[in-house]
Formats: structure tokens, sequence, C-alpha cells
């Protein structure tokens, strides 16, 4: 059962039937799931979904594939923390960080592909591949695994150990590619079209970005069924930050909540910041950039959906910021001392950027903020790796252990802490 009803052209509105295609064929504009919105507010209500799995799935009426098709590790539905300690340290009132480092492959890359691989299946495809900048491998991989299908993973070159670990253990056919993602994602294209495979991010690219939604169904959910003031988010394609919005929207559509009037901001690194440039210089028009960052999950130089990030900073009042490294560095170590939470290198910069856009005033103390934590820190180590305190080395006995620890205060306070 779904109430997806077509594809429709996101530029010229013209409608195709729910196939594996992903562009307009008189336009090349880009094509996004259309529902039926009306047989969706008849068939559930707020207790029907309280009643689901607390898994992403509790959605399944608002996704474009039939849930019979599921591969399922218990993807989604992850905590909704409230980050007082967090809060207070960047001077908000109330701040949530939505958790998505817990999902079965550590990001929130298993929501996107939980529903392009029951859509996949569901087509007929008895192989999936991808194009990564990482984590989407990690996920895929998994979710191939475990539904016995052949797979095929496309990643830079020059990944962290924990994201070429991450996809390898699970047996794919792993590809890594010398060059960029933007290289990567031009080689799957090409393949696409010569392979009868589902790769999850252009072929069947409308149904996977759908699955970021869920992101915003289950803010709106946790919060007891409404929206929040702001939403940060860390974007790459932007795809994930334009669908947490339209999740929002949707909900508001099916009769779930009262209309959102939440703020969206997008987060980038410096060093791949397509999207958050161009809105500094506040235009809707992208300059393509040559990434160079250690948030290498987000070095996406030519973002598909850039512009519709952009527009939907217009749209709701939202804005965009940038860190450096340094920045991504301490923005990890800043959630993880505060909240207990380890985040990757995207965590880093959607703290970063959360922070400067409270310090600038353009977030007020008084606006309640969500922050969308996107990965789990064990993929990125080595960005951290080199910037922690010193353990204390000791013998194993007790005068030692005593001894390194009045050298640890003293030299405390000679640095004047
Ligand atoms: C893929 C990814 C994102 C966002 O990607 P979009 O292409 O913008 O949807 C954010 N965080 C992490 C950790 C990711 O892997
Ligand atoms: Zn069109």
């Amino acid at each position: 059962m779904t109430f997806s009803r077509a594809l429709r052209c996101r530029e010229c509105g013209r409608e195709y039937e729910l196939k594996p295609i992903f562009s307009c064929e008189y336009c090349f504009g880009p094509l996004e799931v259309a529902y039926d919105y009306d047989g969706i507010h008849a068939a559930i209500s707020r207790d029907s979904i309280e009643r689901g799995p607390k898994t992403l799935w509790r959605y399944a009426e608002l996704l474009p594939c039939d849930p019979a098709y599921k591969v399922d590790l218990g993807d989604g539905y992850t905590p909704l923390i409230k980050a007082d300690r967090l809060a207070k340290a960047i001077g908000l009132d109330t701040l949530w960080v939505k958790n998505d480092t817990v999902n079965p492959t550590w990001s929130f890359k298993d929501r996107v592909v939980s529903v392009a691989i029951a859509k996949a299946r569901e087509f007929g495809f008895s192989a999936i591949a991808c194009a990564s900048t990482g984590n989407l491998a990690n996920s895929v991989s998994a979710h191939a695994a475990a539904a016995g299908m052949d797979c095929f993973v496309f990643i830079p070159d020059d990944l962290e150990q924990g994201k070429v670990v991450g996809s390898g253990i699970y047996n794919p056919t792993l590809v890594t590619v010398r060059g960029s993602y933007d290289d990567v994602n031009r080689l799957c294209t090409e393949l696409s079209m010569e392979h009868p495979w589902a790769f999850v991010n252009i072929n069947v690219r409308p149904y996977y970005a759908e699955g970021s939604r869920t992101l915003g169904f289950e803010v709106a959910e946790q919060l007891g069924w409404r929206a929040p003031d702001h939403i940060v988010a860390p974007m790459a394609s932007g795809s994930m930050y334009t669908k947490i919005w339209k999740g929002l929207q949707e909900f508001h559509k099916v009769g779930l909540i009262d209309e959102p009037h939440t703020r969206m901001s997008g987060a980038q690194a410096e060093g791949c910041s397509p999207i958050s440039t161009a809105y500094a210089h506040d235009t809707l028009n992208f300059v393509p950039q040559k990434p160079n960052t250690i948030a290498r999950s987000l070095a996406i130089g030519n973002p598909a959906d850039g512009y519709y990030a952009l527009k939907q900073m217009q749209d709701t009042g939202g804005g965009a910021e940038m860190v450096t490294d340094d920045e991504v560095v301490e923005g990890i170590k800043l959630l993880a001392e505060t909240e207990g939470i380890f985040a990757e290198t995207a965590g880093g910069v959607t703290i970063g950027c959360l922070k400067k856009l409270v310090a600038s005033g353009f977030i007020k103390r008084g606006e309640e903020t969500v922050a969308i934590i996107s990965g789990g820190g064990l993929k990125t180590v080595e960005a951290v790796a080199d910037h922690l305190e010193e353990p204390l080395h000791v013998t194993p006995n007790a005068a030692a252990f005593n001894e390194a620890m009045r050298a640890r205060q003293a030299s405390l306070v000679g640095a004047g802490a």
C-alpha cells in the first residue's frame, strides 16, 4: 500500500508514471514523488503512528514504496535529545539534538537507503549501486547484504578508513575512484545507462530522497506534534536539508501538525561551501567548487539540490553558514563534551555553524532550535585523534597514578586553567 501517485517535474510540473527515472524528458528538471495527501489524511492519525514500529516504517503511508519490500535493520526513529549543556555553552534557551549517529550504519543515510532499496526491490532490480562520499556506501552495502542483493559501491579513493572498512565489511563490490565525489557521480551516471542496476542516488534518486523527510516527521512527532522555530542541518547535495522542510509541510497537509513556521538553516565546511557561499553573496545560483575539507561526507562541489536549498533559505527566513576545518574539530569536541554524543565531521560542521548563527544573532536566544547530527564519530576518528588530551600513562600501581594526577593538576594550574 502506497499513496505515492506519480513522479512530477520540479520545474515544469509534467507528471510521469512511478518508474526508475529521475529527470524530465522535456526540460531535464529533477523529478519528485507526488502523493495523494487526502488519502494519507484519511488513512493515518497521531494515534496510528504512535502505535507503529519504533523505526522510520511508522511513517509507511507517507513513503513512496511498498513496505512489503523493506530491508529492516531498525533504521530511523532516533532520539531527539534535549541539549541543555550545549544550549548554555552557545547561548540558546532551548536546543535539541537529533541524534542520527545511532542508525544501523551510524548515519542518516540509512533513512534514504531504506526507501531506495525497498523501491528497487519493488521494481524488480537484483543489484543495487551508489556513488557515495562514504556514508551512503556503508548503508547501501549493509542493506544489500541483508537483502542478499548484488551491490556495487563507488567512492573517492581518499576517504577515511572508517568509511572504507564500513563498506568493505559487508563485502560489496567496492570501487575506489581516483577523483572527487563529483567525478564518481559522473562515472556512475554513465554506468547507470549501461547496467541494469538500481543506483540509489541516480535512477532511483526521486524515491531515495524522500527518505530524508522522516527526519522532519520524527522531529515534529518527538516535540509533541509540532514544528520547532529553527532547524540547522548539514548540506552536501542539499537534499536532506530540503526534504526535512518538505516533511514538516506534509505533516501539516495531512492534518498532523499546525502550519510550520520553522526557519531552516544550512551548514557547510568552508572547504566545500558552494551553497553557503552563494547564500553569502545573496544569489540563488551557486558556483561549483573543488572540495578541500576534512568534512568528506559533505564534500559535494556541484550540489544537485543547491538551487532548491538556496530558495528554501529565502522561503523560510533561514540562512547558511560555513566553518573552517579547525572549527569542525571544535564543534565535534563541544558536542561530545557537553552532551556525550560523538559525531563525525558533518556533525562538527553543524555545531560549528549553529554556534556562529547564534553568536551573530541570526538565531535568537529564545528560538527553539533543533540541530541535525547526521553521522557517528568512529567513522572519522582521524579528524580528532590528534586534538585530544593525552591520556595519563602509568605503571599499574596507585602511587604512579597519584603522581601522574599531581603532575597533570600542576600543569593545568601552571597553564592558568
Ligand atoms: C550525505 C550526508 C549528509 C547530507 O547529504 P545531502 O546530499 O545534502 O542530502 C549529511 N550528513 C552526513 C553525515 C551525510 O553522510
Ligand atoms: Zn520538466
